[in-house]
């Protein structure tokens, strides 16, 4: 394995890739490219957070930037603290999802969200020339702590959610944090909006007890926590706490691509506007966006692609179909706990249980799949799906997205390996199917078998 970079920052295994010499220098390129100034890191609870933490303020340090270190916090924390403290930039100590062997070092700009990728390639660019811009003794930066992301974060939440009608309703509710950075504030929200909140795995260790990704497989014993609470909903968080699943109140799972559907039909119903999600997402977001009669934005994907697109749009409201919310009134990335907040609030408000309203909406059936691509032959692919699909409408902007009346297509090159990503969705699996495999023959006739 080797570090794996992106305009958000670099993954890799602790111990092996991603060392304190590493650290220092993606840091070093970071605080160069800023050129000084506030930079606030925060991480979540790995148990390498805090050696790369140290690592990567002594690189700040070094080239001038104003430390303040929050601790350990969720990533959506550390982007609110990048505007509270007017900073100039941030980086955030995480691994998001990935198993406990990954750690990360996330950058975010003034503007709370990763670099726009020209930004990305000068950072890399001075990464790979050294070209670091370290001060003498007299000119390094300063260091302070600050611990209050948390009350802040609870704050800025309750700022946007109605916590009176959310009290009235008295719910009952279980929190799988995973024991990651979302088991420091989300139990207090959840204490501030009355929640009687049963609470698992919301020790700050880092120490995952289940694999962190929050998707079904890993959540059996949330759902059965659920039905034993006799709770109105499950919340699992991953590690860094910006992306949130739920549990309905019988303890089934409902899909990842739930959360944003069911917070974007709350707050329409007090902000319509535009709503602003990434290419790969359900049409579950259609669905509730056309009840309310405003249109659907979508960005390439990447957090930061959807963040500009509400921002040029004025979404009151955007997100990934991951389990990802992003109300741009508390923070420009995905959170978690704005999350918690809007569903609390859409149960409050429509008296129903979870079941009902997710129920309430269309079901869809997503697929995802991978195939062999030869890159030079990219075009032609795309070209040939054109023709396959005629009477589709078609978004290029990443990838080639397809929309067709029963359903879509999106076809997406990785970046790093010599395949295409599938994605389909129509009204059932079979259908789902069908389109994945007319999509997967037009890249065989393409590329050769
Ligand atoms: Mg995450």
């Amino acid at each position: 394995m080797a570090i794996i970079a992106s305009v958000s920052g670099v993954r890799g295994v602790i111990g092996t890739d991603l060392t304190p010499q590493a650290a220092v220098e993606f840091a070093s390129a970071f605080g160069t490219w800023l050129g000084g100034g506030r930079v606030v890191v925060g991480g979540d609870t790995r148990p390498s957070g805090q050696m790369l933490r140290q690592a990567v303020e002594a690189g700040l340090l070094a080239c001038g930037c104003d430390v303040v270190d929050l601790g350990i916090v969720s990533t959506p924390g550390v982007a609110l603290m990048v505007k509270q403290l007017a900073a100039r930039g941030g980086i955030v100590i995480t691994a998001s999802h990935n198993p406990i062997e990954y750690n990360g070092i996330k950058f975010l700009t003034d503007r709370g969200w990763a670099p726009p990728p020209a930004d990305a390639e000068k950072i890399f660019a001075i990464h790979a020339k050294k070209a670091f811009a370290y001060k003498d003794s007299l000119h390094g930066g300063g260091f302070t702590e600050d611990d209050s992301t948390h009350q802040r974060h609870i704050e800025a939440v309750l700022g946007v959610v109605d916590a009176q009608k959310i009290r009235a309703g008295g719910f009952r509710a279980v929190l799988d944090a995973v024991n990651g950075a979302g088991s420091i504030a989300t139990p207090i929200l959840l204490e501030k909006l009355h929640c009687r909140a049963t609470l698992m795995n919301c020790e700050p260790t880092g120490l995952f007890p289940h694999e962190p990704e929050p998707i079904a497989e890993h959540l059996h014993d949330l759902c059965a926590k659920v039905r034993e609470a006799d709770a109105d909903v499950g919340f699992a968080l991953d590690p860094d706490a910006d992306r949130l699943v739920l549990v309905d109140q019988t303890g089934r799972f409902i899909g990842e691509e739930y959360t944003l559907a069911l917070a974007v039909w709350q707050v329409l119903k007090t902000r319509p506007g535009p709503v602003a999600t990434n290419l790969s997402t359900s049409r579950l977001v259609d669905a509730v966006a056309g009840r309310f009669g405003v249109p659907v934005v979508r960005a390439p994907v990447g957090e930061a692609n959807v963040a500009a697109a509400m921002l040029e749009h004025q979404c009151t409201i955007g997100g990934e179909g991951n389990g990802g919310v992003i109300d741009p009134r508390v923070v420009t990335v995905r959170d978690g706990l704005v999350g918690i907040g809007h569903v609390l609030q859409l149960l409050a408000e429509e008296k129903a249980p979870l079941s009902t309203l997710a129920g309430s909406l269309p079901t869809y059936a997503m697929i995802k799949r991978k195939a062999a691509l030869r890159r030079e032959r990219l075009d032609d692919v795309y070209k040939s799906m054109k023709q396959r699909f005629a009477a589709g409408r078609f978004n290029d902007s990443d990838g080639l997205r397809i929309d067709l009346p029963e359903g879509w297509l999106h076809i997406r090159p990785s970046n790093t390996e010599p395949i295409v990503r599938i994605f389909s969705e129509a009204g059932d699996a079979a259908a789902a199917s069908r389109l994945a495999d007319a999509a997967a023959e037009v890249l065989r006739q393409v590329c050769g078998a």
